[in-house]
């Protein structure tokens, strides 16, 4: 049985892993080349912010290419990892259970979770190396009532050099990734083929035949899209089947305050986090911000201190086949995101962060919903409308956002998926 894994991130490569080691013979595309983080980021792209040469965020698109940006409105960039290991390989290595919505359709990961858990190893990053201000903000945010936390994390601290660069790749590979699943699927037999970005599924008489790649068709009895919130969505509709207009993204938005020599960057990002109903607060250094977000410009790499709001934002947004995104921040975002920044800036103010408090660009990565599972899917792991032999593992079947971090989510999804295939055919 040949099984077809578009895409390599959370989801492609649990699902590549999964099928692999059960006996199938799976074909991996990737859109992306292998990955390589980008070391010399720092060095390169400082003195160009100085001179006030950084005119947008598409400079970093063509500087570091697996991290692919797009503006889905003018206040509004999404980012993605196009490469081996997807966004995992850009992720901060944070590792929470985000469910919002399963419950409304009776879906229940918790032994996917616990499986993937187990899997990856995650701990707390040491408090000990947390900078003075990420724990003065974390006193300060206990002293409001906020319940903060350490952060789950896949980050191996004996490796980890505190670059607070995670973004751009783990340069000591002490931050987990997919591609440590995507190398166990290949040890399972599983064939990798980068540089092959899939245009659309085959189709003929209503099952799926397999895909067609730079024109030419590779052929398989199953195909899993695991290409991420816009790309399955990209494919899908290239393929002139539907894929729902309900794409969310987590909105993040920092506020940035000063500190002279906090030097926030030497520690990974987000080491503890506050959960609120629809949002995190989180101490983060938005590098997107201080490089591109002209506001924020006076204040040196060392001098700058963030605190992220992670939303979890209205599911609206369309993706289309040549791969444009329409997404804009709802007036209900902006209303919570308000509210967020308020708390943030209290926290921030407590801890002896002064202001000018400046908010930093709207973005988000955490991309899903427009391949969203109904409670009437969740039996079979597969929605009702998808031609026999197509299915989706990644993302876009989570109907919610979350204001969480969703690998662990995207993970659990794709290992539930494959066992349903497993288990079907
Ligand atoms: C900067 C950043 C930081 C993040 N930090 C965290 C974090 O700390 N913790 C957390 O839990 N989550 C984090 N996330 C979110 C998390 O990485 C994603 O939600 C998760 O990886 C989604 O998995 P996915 O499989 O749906 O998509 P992805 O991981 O994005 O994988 C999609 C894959 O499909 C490939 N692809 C796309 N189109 C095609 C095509 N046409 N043909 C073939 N291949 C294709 C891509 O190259 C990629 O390999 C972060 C995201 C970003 C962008």
């Amino acid at each position: 049985m040949r099984a077809i894994v578009v895409g390599t991130g959370a989801g492609g490569a649990t699902a590549a892993r999964e099928l692999a080691s059960n006996g199938f013979e799976v074909i991996i595309l990737e859109a992306g080349k292998p990955f390589k983080p980008f070391r010399r980021l720092l060095p390169l792209v400082e003195p160009s912010r100085r001179i006030g040469l950084l005119m947008d965020e598409r400079i970093i698109t063509r500087l570091f290419p697996p991290m692919d940006t797009t503006r889905s409105a003018n206040d509004l960039v999404l980012m993605r990892g196009i490469t081996t290991g997807g966004s995992t390989v850009l992720s901060c290595g944070n590792m929470v259970r985000a469910e919002h919505g399963l419950k409304e359709i009776g879906l229940d990961l918790t032994p996917e979770f616990d499986e993937i858990e187990r899997n990856i190893g995650i701990t707390e990053f040491p408090r000990r190396r947390w900078r003075p201000t990420t724990k003065k903000m974390f006193e300060a945010a206990e002293q409001l009532g906020l319940g903060p936390k350490a952060t789950p994390k896949a980050v191996n601290s004996s490796k980890c050099i505190s670059c607070g660069l995670c973004e751009t790749g783990c340069s000591t590979g002490a931050r987990w990734d997919s591609r440590a699943f995507l190398d166990d699927a290949v040890h399972a037999g599983a064939v990798l083929h980068t540089s092959s970005p899939v245009e659309k599924v085959l189709i003929e008489n209503g099952e799926v035949k397999g895909v067609v790649i730079k024109s030419r068709t590779i052929k398989a009895d199953i195909v899993i899209l695991a290409a991420g919130g816009i790309g399955t969505a990209q494919i899908l509709k290239a393929s002139g089947l539907p894929a729902k207009d309900n794409l969310w993204a987590d909105i993040v938005l920092t506020l940035g305050g000063v500190l002279k020599g906090a030097n926030q960057l030497k520690e990974p990002p987000m080491v503890w986090y506050t959960k609120h109903e629809d949002y995190i607060l989180s101490p983060y250094l938005d590098i997107l911000s201080h490089w591109f977000h002209k506001p924020w410009r006076n204040v040196s790499i060392e001098d700058r201190v963030g605190l992220m709001v992670k939303l979890a934002d209205i599911e609206e947004g369309s993706v289309f086949a040549n791969g444009k995104v329409q997404k804009s921040i709802k007036d209900e975002d902006h209303i919570r995101l308000e509210k967020a920044i308020g708390e943030a800036k209290k926290i921030m103010e407590l801890a002896g962060v002064s202001g000018p408090y400046i908010k930093g660009m709207h973005n988000g990565g955490h991309l899903g919903g427009t391949v969203p599972l109904k409670a009437e899917d969740v039996d079979s792991m597969k929605p009702s409308w998808l031609p026999e032999g197509l299915w989706v593992a990644d993302l876009s079947l989570a109907p919610r956002s979350q204001g969480l971090p969703t690998i662990l989510l995207t993970a659990a999804l794709a290992l539930k998926v494959s066992r349903k295939i497993t288990e079907k055919i």
